[in-house]
Protein backbone atom coordinates (compact mmCIF):
# COMPACT_ATOMS: atom_id res chain seq x y z
CA UNK A 1 0.00 0.00 0.00
CA UNK A 2 2.92 2.60 0.93
CA UNK A 3 4.74 1.86 -2.34
CA UNK A 4 1.74 2.44 -4.08
CA UNK A 5 1.38 5.66 -2.23
CA UNK A 6 5.03 6.27 -3.16
CA UNK A 7 4.05 5.83 -6.80
CA UNK A 8 1.32 8.13 -7.16
CA UNK A 9 3.28 10.93 -5.16
CA UNK A 10 5.90 10.08 -8.01
CA UNK A 11 3.54 10.47 -11.34
CA UNK A 12 1.22 13.33 -9.63
CA UNK A 13 4.10 15.82 -9.41
CA UNK A 14 5.42 14.42 -12.76
CA UNK A 15 2.62 15.76 -14.54
CA UNK A 16 2.31 18.63 -12.68
CA UNK A 17 5.57 19.98 -11.96
CA UNK A 18 7.50 18.69 -15.65
CA UNK A 19 4.75 19.52 -18.02
CA UNK A 20 7.27 19.72 -20.87
CA UNK A 21 9.14 16.52 -20.15
CA UNK A 22 9.25 13.87 -22.47
CA UNK A 23 7.01 11.56 -21.74
CA UNK A 24 9.58 8.27 -22.26
CA UNK A 25 11.37 9.38 -19.06
CA UNK A 26 7.83 9.90 -16.56
CA UNK A 27 8.08 5.84 -16.42
CA UNK A 28 11.61 5.83 -14.82
CA UNK A 29 11.32 8.74 -12.86
CA UNK A 30 8.03 7.15 -11.20
CA UNK A 31 10.06 3.80 -10.57
CA UNK A 32 12.92 5.95 -9.23
CA UNK A 33 11.20 7.58 -6.83
CA UNK A 34 9.10 4.48 -5.74
CA UNK A 35 12.13 2.78 -5.22
CA UNK A 36 14.12 6.11 -3.01
CA UNK A 37 10.80 5.39 -0.58
CA UNK A 38 10.99 1.57 -0.71
CA UNK A 39 14.91 2.11 0.43
CA UNK A 40 14.40 4.93 3.00
CA UNK A 41 11.61 2.80 4.62
CA UNK A 42 13.53 -0.44 4.81
CA UNK A 43 16.91 1.47 6.12
CA UNK A 44 14.51 3.18 8.82
CA UNK A 45 12.92 -0.10 9.46
CA UNK A 46 16.58 -2.03 10.03
CA UNK A 47 17.81 1.25 12.21
CA UNK A 48 15.30 -0.13 14.20
CA UNK A 49 15.38 -3.43 14.37
CA UNK A 50 19.30 -3.05 14.84
CA UNK A 51 17.84 -0.65 18.02
CA UNK A 52 15.67 -2.58 19.16
CA UNK A 53 18.00 -5.88 19.47
CA UNK A 54 21.04 -3.61 21.38
CA UNK A 55 18.42 -2.25 23.84
CA UNK A 56 17.67 -5.94 24.31
CA UNK A 57 20.94 -7.36 24.68
CA UNK A 58 22.21 -4.76 27.06
CA UNK A 59 18.51 -5.31 29.30
CA UNK A 60 19.86 -8.87 29.26
CA UNK A 61 23.09 -7.92 30.73
CA UNK A 62 21.26 -5.50 33.27
CA UNK A 63 19.45 -8.51 34.16
CA UNK A 64 22.34 -10.81 34.87
CA UNK A 65 24.08 -8.24 36.91
CA UNK A 66 20.80 -7.42 38.88
CA UNK A 67 20.48 -11.42 39.58
CA UNK A 68 24.34 -11.42 41.22
CA UNK A 69 23.80 -8.11 42.62
CA UNK A 70 20.39 -9.83 44.79
CA UNK A 71 22.23 -13.06 45.30
CA UNK A 72 25.17 -10.85 46.74
CA UNK A 73 22.88 -9.21 49.00
CA UNK A 74 21.31 -12.48 50.45
CA UNK A 75 24.24 -14.05 51.02
CA UNK A 76 24.65 -10.89 53.56
CA UNK A 77 21.41 -11.53 55.00
CA UNK A 78 19.67 -8.23 53.75
CA UNK A 79 17.04 -8.33 51.09
CA UNK A 80 16.86 -6.86 47.62
CA UNK A 81 14.29 -3.82 47.57
CA UNK A 82 10.83 -4.62 46.45
CA UNK A 83 9.64 -2.40 43.13
CA UNK A 84 6.50 -2.53 41.29
CA UNK A 85 7.34 -2.27 37.93
CA UNK A 86 4.43 -0.95 35.61
CA UNK A 87 3.95 -1.84 32.38
CA UNK A 88 1.72 -0.10 29.10
CA UNK A 89 -0.07 -1.11 26.59
CA UNK A 90 -1.98 0.96 23.42
CA UNK A 91 -3.84 -1.23 21.42
CA UNK A 92 -4.43 -4.92 21.69
CA UNK A 93 -5.52 -5.65 17.60
CA UNK A 94 -7.12 -8.86 17.20
CA UNK A 95 -4.15 -10.18 15.02
CA UNK A 96 -2.35 -10.00 18.36
CA UNK A 97 -4.98 -11.48 21.04
CA UNK A 98 -2.99 -15.07 20.82
CA UNK A 99 0.38 -13.08 21.56
CA UNK A 100 -0.96 -11.42 24.06
CA UNK A 101 -2.45 -14.22 25.43
CA UNK A 102 1.12 -15.83 25.61
CA UNK A 103 2.24 -12.53 27.57
CA UNK A 104 -0.46 -12.75 30.30
CA UNK A 105 0.82 -16.70 30.79
CA UNK A 106 4.18 -15.57 30.87
CA UNK A 107 3.13 -13.07 33.61
CA UNK A 108 0.90 -15.84 35.32
CA UNK A 109 3.91 -17.80 35.99
CA UNK A 110 6.78 -15.36 36.72
CA UNK A 111 4.75 -12.01 38.60
CA UNK A 112 2.12 -10.99 40.81
CA UNK A 113 -0.37 -8.30 39.13
CA UNK A 114 -1.14 -5.51 41.63
CA UNK A 115 -3.30 -2.10 40.60
CA UNK A 116 -1.08 0.63 38.92
CA UNK A 117 -1.98 2.69 41.86
CA UNK A 118 -0.84 0.15 44.70
CA UNK A 119 0.82 1.73 48.12
CA UNK A 120 2.59 -0.69 50.64
CA UNK A 121 4.52 -3.57 50.75
CA UNK A 122 5.18 -6.25 48.14
CA UNK A 123 5.45 -9.62 48.23
CA UNK A 124 9.55 -11.70 47.57
CA UNK A 125 9.73 -13.88 45.36
CA UNK A 126 8.21 -13.14 42.12
CA UNK A 127 7.93 -9.93 39.69
CA UNK A 128 5.37 -7.35 41.11
CA UNK A 129 4.05 -5.97 37.93
CA UNK A 130 0.99 -3.24 37.42
CA UNK A 131 -0.85 -3.45 33.88
CA UNK A 132 -2.02 -0.17 32.21
CA UNK A 133 -3.38 0.67 28.67
CA UNK A 134 -3.44 4.30 27.31
CA UNK A 135 -6.06 5.72 24.97
CA UNK A 136 -8.45 3.52 25.88
CA UNK A 137 -9.14 2.02 22.06
CA UNK A 138 -11.67 -0.59 21.52
CA UNK A 139 -9.23 -3.90 21.05
CA UNK A 140 -8.49 -3.25 24.30
CA UNK A 141 -11.75 -3.76 25.47
CA UNK A 142 -12.29 -6.78 22.51
CA UNK A 143 -9.33 -8.08 23.14
CA UNK A 144 -7.14 -7.54 26.52
CA UNK A 145 -9.86 -7.34 28.97
CA UNK A 146 -11.94 -10.41 28.83
CA UNK A 147 -8.36 -12.05 28.84
CA UNK A 148 -7.46 -10.52 32.27
CA UNK A 149 -10.51 -10.92 33.54
CA UNK A 150 -10.13 -14.44 32.98
CA UNK A 151 -6.92 -14.65 34.75
CA UNK A 152 -8.30 -11.81 37.53
CA UNK A 153 -5.93 -9.94 36.38
CA UNK A 154 -5.68 -5.86 37.62
CA UNK A 155 -5.67 -3.54 34.78
CA UNK A 156 -6.11 0.24 34.70
CA UNK A 157 -7.08 2.76 31.01
CA UNK A 158 -6.24 5.78 30.55
CA UNK A 159 -8.42 7.69 28.62
CA UNK A 160 -8.34 10.74 26.40
CA UNK A 161 -11.86 12.11 27.13
CA UNK A 162 -12.45 14.67 23.70
CA UNK A 163 -11.89 11.83 21.22
CA UNK A 164 -14.50 8.80 22.55
CA UNK A 165 -15.65 7.32 20.01
CA UNK A 166 -13.61 8.51 17.16
CA UNK A 167 -10.25 7.61 15.50
CA UNK A 168 -7.07 9.25 17.68
CA UNK A 169 -7.03 12.64 16.13
CA UNK A 170 -3.26 13.56 17.53
CA UNK A 171 0.16 12.99 16.07
CA UNK A 172 1.17 9.64 15.60
CA UNK A 173 4.92 8.41 14.01
CA UNK A 174 4.01 6.97 10.29
CA UNK A 175 3.41 3.41 10.14
CA UNK A 176 1.98 3.25 14.10
CA UNK A 177 -0.34 0.63 13.87
CA UNK A 178 -2.92 2.46 16.39
CA UNK A 179 -3.78 4.44 13.36
CA UNK A 180 -6.08 2.03 12.31
CA UNK A 181 -7.84 2.03 16.35
CA UNK A 182 -10.93 4.01 17.54
CA UNK A 183 -11.48 4.83 20.73
CA UNK A 184 -14.03 3.78 23.05
CA UNK A 185 -17.22 5.50 23.28
CA UNK A 186 -18.44 7.16 26.02
CA UNK A 187 -21.22 4.61 27.10
CA UNK A 188 -18.68 1.92 26.92
CA UNK A 189 -16.05 3.72 29.05
CA UNK A 190 -19.29 4.63 31.31
CA UNK A 191 -19.58 0.70 31.67
CA UNK A 192 -15.72 -0.25 31.94
CA UNK A 193 -15.10 0.11 36.03
CA UNK A 194 -15.07 -2.60 38.00
CA UNK A 195 -13.20 -4.36 40.79
CA UNK A 196 -10.38 -5.33 38.19
CA UNK A 197 -10.64 -2.13 36.16
CA UNK A 198 -9.80 0.97 37.18
CA UNK A 199 -10.17 4.36 35.17
CA UNK A 200 -7.97 7.18 34.66
CA UNK A 201 -7.32 10.45 32.71
CA UNK A 202 -5.44 11.11 29.81
CA UNK A 203 -6.39 14.58 28.94
CA UNK A 204 -8.75 15.66 26.98
CA UNK A 205 -7.06 16.43 23.01
CA UNK A 206 -3.86 14.31 23.74
CA UNK A 207 -1.77 16.98 23.62
CA UNK A 208 2.30 17.53 24.49
CA UNK A 209 1.43 19.44 27.88
CA UNK A 210 4.73 20.93 28.20
CA UNK A 211 4.18 22.59 24.97
CA UNK A 212 0.93 24.30 26.08
CA UNK A 213 -0.33 27.88 28.07
CA UNK A 214 -0.49 27.01 31.89
CA UNK A 215 -4.49 27.76 31.31
CA UNK A 216 -4.66 24.98 28.56
CA UNK A 217 -2.54 22.56 30.53
CA UNK A 218 -4.70 23.06 33.40
CA UNK A 219 -8.02 23.03 31.14
CA UNK A 220 -6.49 19.85 29.93
CA UNK A 221 -5.61 17.98 33.35
CA UNK A 222 -8.41 18.92 35.39
CA UNK A 223 -11.03 19.07 32.46
CA UNK A 224 -10.47 15.39 31.71
CA UNK A 225 -10.70 14.40 35.01
CA UNK A 226 -13.60 16.21 35.51
CA UNK A 227 -15.59 14.61 32.39
CA UNK A 228 -14.42 11.00 33.19
CA UNK A 229 -16.10 11.90 36.43
CA UNK A 230 -18.89 13.12 35.22
CA UNK A 231 -19.19 10.43 32.90
CA UNK A 232 -18.62 7.39 35.23
CA UNK A 233 -19.25 8.04 38.93
CA UNK A 234 -15.72 7.09 40.13
CA UNK A 235 -13.49 9.26 41.39
CA UNK A 236 -10.56 9.75 39.55
CA UNK A 237 -7.11 9.87 40.79
CA UNK A 238 -5.11 8.40 38.42
CA UNK A 239 -3.39 10.44 35.42
CA UNK A 240 -1.11 8.93 32.57
CA UNK A 241 1.03 12.07 30.16
CA UNK A 242 0.34 12.21 26.44
CA UNK A 243 3.69 11.28 25.13
CA UNK A 244 5.02 11.23 28.39
CA UNK A 245 5.93 14.70 27.72
CA UNK A 246 5.80 17.26 31.24
CA UNK A 247 7.64 20.02 32.41
CA UNK A 248 7.86 20.60 36.56
CA UNK A 249 4.77 22.98 35.72
CA UNK A 250 2.74 19.92 34.41
CA UNK A 251 3.44 17.85 37.12
CA UNK A 252 2.31 20.46 39.96
CA UNK A 253 -0.72 20.69 37.80
CA UNK A 254 -1.84 16.92 38.09
CA UNK A 255 -1.11 17.79 42.04
CA UNK A 256 -3.77 21.34 42.19
CA UNK A 257 -6.52 18.99 40.07
CA UNK A 258 -6.65 16.85 42.92
CA UNK A 259 -5.17 13.44 41.28
CA UNK A 260 -3.11 10.61 43.36
CA UNK A 261 -0.60 9.66 41.21
CA UNK A 262 1.17 10.28 37.13
CA UNK A 263 2.37 7.85 35.10
CA UNK A 264 5.08 8.94 33.11
CA UNK A 265 7.12 6.63 30.06
CA UNK A 266 10.08 6.61 31.44
CA UNK A 267 10.84 2.77 32.03
CA UNK A 268 11.92 3.02 36.33
CA UNK A 269 10.57 0.84 38.35
CA UNK A 270 8.30 2.29 41.88
CA UNK A 271 9.07 2.04 45.09
CA UNK A 272 5.52 1.62 46.44
CA UNK A 273 6.83 2.60 50.13
CA UNK A 274 7.38 5.77 49.67
CA UNK A 275 5.83 8.64 49.10
CA UNK A 276 6.44 9.41 44.69
CA UNK A 277 4.21 11.19 42.78
CA UNK A 278 5.40 10.49 39.99
CA UNK A 279 5.38 6.75 38.71
CA UNK A 280 7.84 5.02 35.78
CA UNK A 281 6.31 2.52 33.12
CA UNK A 282 7.90 0.20 30.53
CA UNK A 283 5.97 0.32 26.86
CA UNK A 284 5.26 -3.04 26.16
CA UNK A 285 3.69 -4.24 22.69
CA UNK A 286 1.83 -7.42 22.60
CA UNK A 287 4.57 -8.36 19.13
CA UNK A 288 7.40 -8.24 21.71
CA UNK A 289 9.62 -11.30 21.63
CA UNK A 290 9.33 -13.84 24.77
CA UNK A 291 12.45 -12.66 26.77
CA UNK A 292 11.72 -9.14 25.42
CA UNK A 293 8.83 -8.63 27.20
CA UNK A 294 10.08 -10.83 30.43
CA UNK A 295 13.11 -8.46 30.77
CA UNK A 296 10.20 -5.29 30.31
CA UNK A 297 7.89 -6.72 33.33
CA UNK A 298 11.24 -7.82 35.01
CA UNK A 299 12.54 -4.20 35.54
CA UNK A 300 15.46 -4.62 32.94
CA UNK A 301 14.84 -1.78 31.09
CA UNK A 302 15.68 0.56 33.51
CA UNK A 303 19.05 1.45 32.69
CA UNK A 304 17.90 3.18 30.00
CA UNK A 305 16.71 6.36 31.29
CA UNK A 306 20.59 7.12 32.63
CA UNK A 307 22.00 6.39 29.18
CA UNK A 308 19.59 9.00 28.32
CA UNK A 309 20.35 11.22 30.59
CA UNK A 310 24.40 10.58 29.85
CA UNK A 311 23.76 11.29 26.07
CA UNK A 312 22.32 14.22 26.56
CA UNK A 313 25.18 15.54 28.81
CA UNK A 314 27.84 14.48 26.16
CA UNK A 315 25.53 16.08 23.34
CA UNK A 316 25.73 19.32 25.22
CA UNK A 317 29.54 18.99 26.08
CA UNK A 318 30.30 18.65 22.41
CA UNK A 319 27.53 21.10 21.28
CA UNK A 320 28.55 23.95 23.53
CA UNK A 321 32.28 24.46 22.03
CA UNK A 322 30.57 24.46 18.41
CA UNK A 323 27.93 26.84 19.77
CA UNK A 324 30.51 29.04 21.15
CA UNK A 325 32.27 29.22 17.96
CA UNK A 326 29.31 30.35 16.24
CA UNK A 327 28.36 32.86 18.48
CA UNK A 328 32.01 34.28 18.17
CA UNK A 329 32.11 33.66 14.46
CA UNK A 330 28.71 35.29 13.55
CA UNK A 331 29.85 38.12 16.13
CA UNK A 332 33.11 38.49 14.54
CA UNK A 333 30.38 38.92 10.48
CA UNK A 334 27.94 41.60 13.01
CA UNK A 335 31.01 43.68 13.03
CA UNK A 336 32.49 43.46 9.83
CA UNK A 337 28.90 44.94 8.52
ZN1 LIG B 1 -1.76 8.27 24.55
Amino acid sequence: MSCFAGDRIGSTRAYSGHGNAPPILEPVRVVWRGNILRFARAHASIRQGAKRVARLTISLLYYIALAFWRFALQLTGRSPARRLVVIYYHGIPDAYRSKFVRQMESIRRGAKVFPAFHRGSLPAGKANVAITFDDAYVSVAENALPELASRGFHSTIFVPTATLGGPPSWTMEEGCPDSCEFVMPAEQIAKLASPLVTLGAHSCTHPRLSRLTLSDARAEIEGSRIELQNLTGQDIRLFSLPYGDHSPSTIELCREAGYEAVFSTIPTSVDTKGPGFVRGRVKVDPFDGRLEFFLKYNGAYAWAPYVSALKRTLRNHWQSPAAHLGLVASDRQGRRS
